[in-house]
């Protein structure tokens, strides 16, 4: 069994005025997350939206100083971007909106109990940003023995340089298969 996870593709995190923003490299990459997690939903494959959140002025956050505020609580910048806002909102009911508060989607999370309840073994990640928080999610997933397959064509930086370090360290370190449209093992 496998499973999407669909990591932090928001407004702040994409958008040309997001907070936080990947801008066009970010963007770049919407029409391939959606159309996996289009393809996911219609598999019956369950589908995970890993989405940071942050509370106004918490001073507590070892984010808040790194970097400026994004993803708060009830702001559009924290609603999904573009077209997966679109099927996020026609599709509500076989997605699971998970909140996180730190770059690994298992760190503070009910993740892993949700994957194990239904014996998922195979983790696709997509979104933003590729040497952060998939980074970070994907090291969590290979400690707990998952196998992952990082989609290429569906995830991005603000960093190019570290975009390159991360796909290698995925492909190199983690064991994780790295595949474009097309050559998804899963595909076939
Ligand atoms: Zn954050």
């Amino acid at each position: 069994m496998k499973a999407l996870i669909v990591i932090d593709y928001t407004n702040d995190f994409v958008a040309d005025d997001g907070r936080l923003t990947c801008g066009e490299a970010g963007q770049s990459i919407e029409s391939r997350i959606t159309e996996l997690t289009d393809s996911f939903i219609s598999n019956d494959d369950y589908v995970v939206f890993a989405v940071d959140v942050h509370d106004k002025d918490d001073t507590y956050h070892p984010e808040y100083t790194l970097f400026p505020p994004h993803n708060i609580r009830g702001t559009t910048g924290r609603k999904q971007f573009g077209s997966l806002n679109t099927c996020y909102q026609s599709s509500k009911e076989k997605i699971y909106w998970m909140d996180k508060t730190r770059y690994s989607a298992f760190a503070g999370t009910d993740l892993e109990l949700k994957l194990r309840e239904r014996g998922i073994s195979e983790l696709h990640l997509v979104g933003v940003c590729t040497d952060i928080c998939v980074l970070h999610t994907a090291v969590d997933g290979y400690n707990k023995g998952f196998k992952l397959v990082i989609h290429e064509d569906a995830v991005q930086s603000f960093n190019p340089a570290g975009h390159d370090w991360a796909l290698d360290h995925f492909n190199n370190t983690l064991g994780a298969k790295v595949v474009k449209a097309n050559e998804d093992p899963n595909d076939s």
